[in-house]
């Protein structure tokens, strides 16, 4: 049996009319000879009736103090709801299709509520469904706990549902269908001329997701890499080839992932972040300090970002959602930190960044020709990160697209 896992985002089953271009997708994946298992995100994005977001706001409204194993049971529906009626668009053209959720599909999490981790897949029953030739259609974005629970998987969760199916039913190919022609250089809202990737490596996909790039989850990426099983990021609504994620570049053969041609692969932004200054330089025991801010912020769950310690001064980001909280705590402490809110970071990534002289240079005066100030700036083998005021973060992402000349030719 050749399966073929095909997952399709919100905006892919929005309408009666787009989910006639899905069913037409999976009826060329069963002409050409594989058992397609269906992927379904929640119908559409944010202010649409059965979106996720919608199921989130109607909870935080009016019943802001439900238990996450309960908000997790309402977050559920919103795939049921789409699987439902793409197995209808499914029968309604000849297909025998079947709806599972991520409990019938056996995908087993952990219990962290909102943001399961899948822990294993059990996929005995929807293999049987596929030896019968049925098209099976999976409610992406959920799983189930060892004792029974509905959970969640977090955001851009149903592409790591289609990963971990992928790789425990051994299939040959994982697509990601969207709303663009695949992964480009940056995201095709903020720049004109975005170019489609046509090939690229696990990990530099990756980073780019880590750093924002939401046109695929990183850790579905992580999920089919483990395996080797290749990754398609492709259009619901045209037959271009999109973007092919492996470890094989062209002309190059297998694990080439650390010499590149390559530098730059692509640009990605993640708004909506604070920077946070605390200054240190009074305190008596310094390294204590730190250690004692970094433990209060890790007990309140708040995650920070683009840390910097310096002996004066330990600057990080917050998410804007958790910046009041984290100042609270920082207060408490007796600090006043600075705040500087709304801000974004941008980032370069690209395998081979690492040692190339004067990509820095080049950022720098890119960002400084279009009028943007550096707040922060960090960097890795494989990615430079700057933190910009948010209003410059288009700016920044368009200036830096240009000098890397990474636009359509
Ligand atoms: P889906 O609902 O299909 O999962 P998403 O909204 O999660 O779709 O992801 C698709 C969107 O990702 C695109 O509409 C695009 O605006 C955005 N995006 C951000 N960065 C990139 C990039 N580098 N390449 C392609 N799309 C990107
Ligand atoms: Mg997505």
């Amino acid at each position: 049996m050749r399966i073929l896992v095909q997952k399709f985002g919100g905006t892919s089953v929005a309408t009666p009319e787009r989910r006639a271009q899905v069913a037409s997708k999976v009826s060329e994946a069963v002409h050409s000879g594989y058992s397609p298992v269906v992927v379904v995100s929640a119908i559409g994005r944010s202010g649409d009736p059965y979106a996720t977001d919608t199921f989130l706001n109607l909870a935080k409204g009016i019943y802001s103090d439900l238990p996450k194993r309960e908000l997790d049971l309402l977050m559920s529906c919103g795939e049921v709801i789409s699987g439902t009626v793409l197995v209808s668009t499914l029968n309604s053209i000849g297909f025998e299709a079947v709806l599972f959720t991520g409990a019938h599909a056996g995908i087993i999490t952990n219990d962290d509520f909102g943001d399961a981790r899948i822990v294993r897949v059990e996929p005995g029953a929807i293999l049987e469904q596929l030896e019968k030739g049925k098209v099976v259609v999976v409610t992406g974005f959920q799983g189930i706990t060892e004792d029974g629970q509905i959970t969640t998987l977090g955001r851009g969760g149903s592409d790591t549902t289609a990963s971990a199916l992928g790789v425990a039913l051994e299939a040959e190919t994982i697509d990601i269908y969207t709303d663009v022609d695949g992964i480009m250089t940056a995201d095709p809202r903020i720049v004109e001329d975005a170019r489609i990737i046509d090939t690229v490596t696990y990990n530099e996909i990756c980073q780019l997701a880590y750093q924002g790039a939401k046109v695929i989850h990183p850790r579905a990426v992580e999920i089919a890499m483990q395996r080797n099983i290749p990754l398609r990021i492709k259009s619901t609504f045209s037959d271009a080839p999109g973007t092919l994620v492996t470890n094989m570049l062209p002309d190059r053969g297998v694990g080439t992932d650390i010499t590149n041609d390559r530098i730059i692969t692509g640009i990605a932004h993640t708004p909506n972040v604070t920077q946070l200054k605390v200054l240190t330089e009074n305190t008596p025991d310094l390294h204590l300090t730190d250690k004692r801010i970094f433990k209060a912020l890790a007990l309140a769950d708040i995650s920070v970002d683009f840390i910097s310690v310096q002996t004066e001064a330990v600057e990080f980001t917050v998410s804007d959602e958790v910046a009041s909280k984290a100042i609270k705590i920082l207060q408490n402490m007796g600090f006043e930190p600075g705040v500087i809110p709304s801000c974004a970071k941008v980032s370069i990534v690209g395998a081979g960044i690492a040692g190339v002289p004067g990509v820095m240079a080049d950022m720098v005066e890119a960002l400084s020709d279009a009028g943007v100030t550096i707040l922060q700036s960090a960097d890795s083998h494989t990615t430079i990160w700057v933190l910009v005021h948010k209003e410059d973060m288009a700016t920044a992402v368009q200036a830096l697209h240009q000098k890397f000349r990474l636009g359509v030719c």
